[in-house]
């Protein structure tokens, strides 16, 4: 069991002129609080918090959160209020303690919505004051260290929730020294089988492991000796049973060589020596392609810094090798931490960081997610990124998750180029919004002010911040058509059943807007246009019932639709309805000379179908949301976006064949994407401009009658 005086006398070591006397009150309050009381394991309770303290020396925190490590538990577990930790030990231990125990006491229904919870609840901590969730690392370490004292149930709760949350969270920090023992942990209680087996090898093979490392340390030593590259130290270390296990579920093969337990790491004293490292090592054994990163120039988002390679030993087997300097090498392991110890002053100064930008942003874009899963599922994107590193034409380095888009780039840049993002220049060449970039990708984005995102895009970005400002933009336009289309509805049917005026006014609807959840007499237009209400309801709670007696129809009124959603690329005449909100639907995507019918949508107007469209039958349902719709035959011959997938034979020239034919029947392509899979079975994907239904069959037959065009299908969006 540590000392309170070893701790004093680390303290003390790091700096000399620590506030020990604030560590000492502390230490005898939570010894005194404390008294009596016992942990699972039978030692005194104070053990804990102790060694809670210890580890946060370790980190070479302030005094102010080593007291509060000694006192974290003291409101939550004794009798004393937080205004008593104010009292006697100040308002910075009591800030720090305070958001300690509010993090302990998240009580939730299912375990989704306490993670989620919990996470929300600690990157506002790590925003407001980053001690607090350091604190909480460490106690939750030392919990985890004497995790085999409580019984099964709880141990599996608290071990997956440190591989959930509070591993992910160090590992953001950087604090890999601390992540890696909390996984290590965690994968012990969670899966021992798998853990002792692997452990059980590991110390079988030992004495060859490190047998084989000292020959490959030695032959590098005296390579870069020669090379007379200077180096601080060659380690070679047995990797963590958590991240051999990983290496093993990925690659589902058995262990068989020692190899894959080890990895060597060279520490410099300068940037320049790591490059120097590198260049002997590549010269010494083979490197593999593709497994050189450099973190260097590019560094984590987390901070991480390293030289990352593998190369082919002598028996022909790879290992891995991570080249740093010192400085490097210790924010490796101390993240965050590392930061502070040379920073002037308070702790308050690392706001600054790149850290704080990182989590103010994701506060920014999470905000308004309330659904757990989904939190959750953006949370493990960012905080775990697998990244990519791009480039502005102007040469700025932008980092985003693998498999972001064109689309999330654009985001990236500013909420506005995202909204008005229409194409992509990556590397001189256009390609579709939808493609994903790779590493060292230079991205132009075009822009078309006035353009809006599109709900296409959802299904392909990568990155929570444009996933969420995508579906915010959705979100609102909804809202505004919904209001316009519920106050068509509703003026619809006060014609109809010819309602005095003077009982709907603006104070009438105002009152009953709250009957139907609605604040404001907008929000119950809303309400009417997402089909929450009906019109007739509200106008029968307004009027009475009696005044909705039925009238006769007075004759079809059929005018233009003005307004159309999207291009304005198409006009539809609707029966009975002036003015209304009217759009092709994505499914059938009709076009001049189809037979169509239109359907009341929830929030977006009236979408028109083909009426062959199979989603039609599935309408019915509701014929009251059944609208009748034609072509407007006097309407100009404007053409329509229709897309197509041509099946085809995998031969050469067969798409330049295929946008010659189009061009020649005087047909505008809008964007063209090949594809092969698996099988060798090709397919390209076009979007043509399409006047009307015959234009359309005139281009299929002259697709169909290319060599090696197999079929023609009408795409879905
Ligand atoms: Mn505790």
């Amino acid at each position: 069991m540590i000392r309170f005086e070893d701790l004093i006398d680390k303290i003390r070591s790091a700096t000399p002129d620590a506030d020990t006397e604030l560590l000492r009150r502390a230490y005898v309050f939570s010894a005194h609080e404390h008294k009596g009381q016992v942990r699972r394991s039978g030692e005194p309770y104070l053990v804990h918090p102790l060694e809670v303290a210890d580890l946060l020396a370790d980190m070479r925190l302030d005094v102010v959160a080593v007291a509060a490590g000694l006192l974290h538990d003291i409101v939550e577990d004794t009798p004393n209020t937080i205004e008593k930790i104010r009292e006697l030990f100040g308002e910075e231990v009591a800030h720090v303690v305070e958001g300690v125990t509010k993090l302990s006491a998240l009580q939730f229904a299912s375990s989704e919505e306490r993670q989620a919870e919990t996470f929300r609840k600690m990157l506002l901590a790590m925003v407001d004051d980053i001690r607090v969730v350091l604190v909480k690392l460490a106690d939750r370490l030392h919990n985890m260290r004497t995790l085999h004292h409580l019984p099964e149930d709880r141990r599996q709760r608290i071990a997956q929730e440190t591989r959930d949350i509070y591993a992910p969270i160090a590992n953001r920090l950087g604090m890999s020294k601390i992540k890696n023992e909390l996984e290590e942990l965690a994968f012990r209680h969670l899966d021992p089988q798998a853990y002792q087996a692997l452990q059980t090898e590991v110390e079988a093979n030992r004495k060859a492991t490190e047998g084989l490392m000292e020959e490959l340390r030695q032959k590098l030593a005296q390579k870069l000796a020669e090379g007379q590259i200077p180096v601080v130290a060659i380690d070679g270390r047995i990797k963590r049973l958590w991240s051999i296990h990983q290496k093993l579920e990925r690659r589902k093969v058995s262990l068989d060589q020692v190899y894959d337990f080890i990895a060597l790491r060279v520490v410099t004293q300068s940037v320049k020596d790591c490059y120097g490292v590198l260049g002997i090592l590549h010269q010494t054994w083979s490197p593999v392609p593709g497994r050189f990163k450099d973190f260097i120039a590019m560094p984590r988002p987390n901070g991480y810094q390293s030289l990352h390679t593998s190369v082919v030993s002598d028996r022909g087997t790879p290992f891995e090798i991570q080249i740093r300097t010192v400085d490097m090498h210790r924010v490796a392991d101390e993240g965050i931490a590392a930061h502070w110890k040379y920073k002037e002053g308070r702790v308050g100064a690392a706001r600054d960081e790149q850290y704080f930008h990182w989590l103010r942003q994701l506060l920014d874009t999470q905000q308004d997610v309330r659904d757990p899963a989904e939190f959750l599922r953006n949370l493990r994107i960012e905080l775990y990124p697998d990244e990519v590193y791009l480039f502005t034409p102007k040469g700025e380095v932008k980092s985003l998750p693998q498999g972001s888009t064109a689309v999330d780039f654009a985001y990236d840049v500013h909420t506005d180029v995202g909204h008005q993002c229409v194409g992509a220049r990556v590397n001189g060449r256009m390609v579709p919004l939808r493609t994903r970039l790779s590493n060292g990708d230079i991205v132009e984005i075009l822009r078309q002010p006035g353009h809006t995102p599109s709900r296409d895009w959802l299904t392909f970005v990568a990155t929570t911040r444009a996933r969420n400002k995508i579906k915010h933009f959705i979100q609102s336009e909804e809202k505004v058509r919904s209001i316009e289309l519920g106050k068509r509805l509703f003026d619809k049917d006060v014609r109809r059943f010819n309602i005095n005026k003077a009982l709907i006014t603006t104070e009438a609807l105002a009152k009953v807007a709250p009957e139907y959840g609605a604040q404001k007499p907008d929000d119950l237009y809303a309400a009417i246009g997402y089909g929450k209400a009906t019109a007739r309801a509200v106008l029968a709670r307004l009027a009475g019932q009696d005044a909705l007696r039925e009238r006769a129809p007075d004759g079809a009124i059929a005018s233009v639709v003005k307004r159309v959603l999207g291009s304005g690329e198409a006009t539809i005449k609707v029966r009975g309805v002036d003015d209304l909100m009217v759009f092709r639907a994505r499914c059938c995507n009709p076009i001049r000379g189809e037979k169509i019918l239109g359907y009341i949508t929830r929030g977006k107007g009236v979408s028109v179908h083909a009426a062959m469209c199979p989603n039609v039958v599935n309408l019915l349902y509701d014929p009251e949301r059944r609208m009748e719709v034609e072509w407007d035959k006097g309407a100009d011959s404007s053409s329509y976006v229709v897309r197509l997938k041509i099946h085809v034979a995998d031969r050469k020239g067969i798409l330049a064949d295929v946008s010659t034919r189009i061009a020649g029947i005087n047909t505008n392509i809008r964007d063209v994407e090949a594809t092969t899979d698996e099988d060798h079975r090709a397919s390209i994907r076009i979007t043509v401009e399409i006047v009307d239904l015959k234009h359309l069959d005139r281009v299929v037959k002259a697709l169909k009658s290319i060599d090696g065009v197999l079929a023609v299908e009408r795409g879905n969006r």
